[in-house]
């Protein structure tokens, strides 16, 4: 398919972003105008070409970056009003993004208020659902008896591991989670990224997770692939993320297209845009260049989005069928 088409097909669709992290996702352009003379307009890490040597150098740049703006719930709110806007050009109509809840204990601010900027950005023709991203050594004192209390926070729609899975996998864990869901939060959990696939079977086992961020080490092993199928999971990707901190050598590489031949259920997202400087549209093409995707299969990605967002069983309806329309529409230019 030539790229015109690609391109004019990817805007027709309605899409879903369903693993962003927020802070992750602030974007370039504000913080060169903040302060132009700190910040080139490419910095090295968003050369094309360019890998990440390792998951600490990646955190630290992210974390070294993401510092210098967000100070306030105002920034956030600033930030997210522009990430938003960016979704709205793409015709994404729904975002699950995550903020740290380390930044609550970094900043000294009630987490509440971060979570509401946030939502307080979100434009008409958006749905905006936000997580809170809780690392595996989270529960401090300081930080613990804030989460138990964030559980309870009505605007939150839920929770996500984050974080290194180098970390060892705390006894607080389980149980957390486990109150979470019964306060009716969605629970996610990032695993088999930098770890095996022993933390994805981790995850669904004993999270009871039904949304995996990342998966991809999955394929390197049979029973927990098949485990995916049979609890119905699905793995929130972001093949572009994966490339560039070297979970996978080559876009060639990534198993999101045999997870999809197996039936486990797939979408794709961004992950942290100001550290790999990808945008949805280029995920979906660099899928189409590298791994032979077609109108199809693209559009199977997107529905998935829906079928797994927290929208009314109407409105994911709608956008089904809009989804159905637009690959007819392809069908009818094709033959
Ligand atoms: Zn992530």
């Amino acid at each position: 398919m030539s790229p015109p088409a690609l391109n004019q097909f990817l805007a027709s669709l309605p899409k879903t972003e369903t693993h962003l992290h927020i802070e992750g996702a602030l974007p370039w352009e504000l913080l060169i105008e903040k302060d132009p003379a700190k910040f080139n307009p490419v910095p090295f890490f968003h050369e094309p070409n360019f890998k990440y040597q390792s998951f600490e150098q990646f955190e630290s740049i992210l974390i070294e970056h993401a510092m210098g703006w967000f100070d306030s719930a105002e920034s956030y709110h600033e930030a997210a009003k522009v990430i938003f806007s960016k979704h709205i050009q793409q015709n994404v109509k729904y975002v699950e993004t995550s903020f740290h809840a380390g930044m609550i204990e970094f900043l000294k601010l009630p987490g509440e208020e971060i979570l509401n900027a946030i939502l307080d950005a979100v434009p008409k023709g958006l749905e905006v659902r936000v997580f809170l991203g809780i690392s595996r050594n989270a529960y401090t004192p300081y930080l613990g008896p804030i989460l138990d209390q964030a559980i309870g926070w009505s605007n939150l729609s839920g929770i996500d591991l984050h974080g290194l899975e180098s970390l060892p996998f705390e006894t607080w864990i389980s149980p957390f989670w486990k109150r979470a869901q019964e306060h009716g939060k969605t629970v996610k959990a990032h695993a088999g990224e930098f770890g095996p696939a022993s933390n994805v079977s981790q995850a669904v086992k004993e999270l009871k997770v039904k949304r995996i961020q990342h998966g991809t080490r999955a394929f390197e092993d049979e029973e927990v692939m098949q485990l995916l199928v049979d609890e119905q999971v699905t793995l929130d990707m972001c093949p572009i993320s994966n490339v560039k901190l070297r979970v996978v050598d080559r876009m060639e590489n990534h198993p999101i297209k045999d997870f999809m031949k197996r039936g486990i259920r797939c979408t794709v997202s961004t992950d942290d845009p100001l550290s790999f400087n990808n945008s949805l549209n280029e995920e979906y093409t660099s899928l189409v260049n590298h791994l032979s995707f077609s109108y199809q299969e693209i559009a199977h990605l997107v529905s998935n989005g829906f079928e797994v967002a927290d929208l009314s069983e109407a409105t994911k309806k709608s956008f089904l069928s809009q989804i159905k329309e637009e690959i007819s529409k392809m069908n009818r230019v094709d033959g």
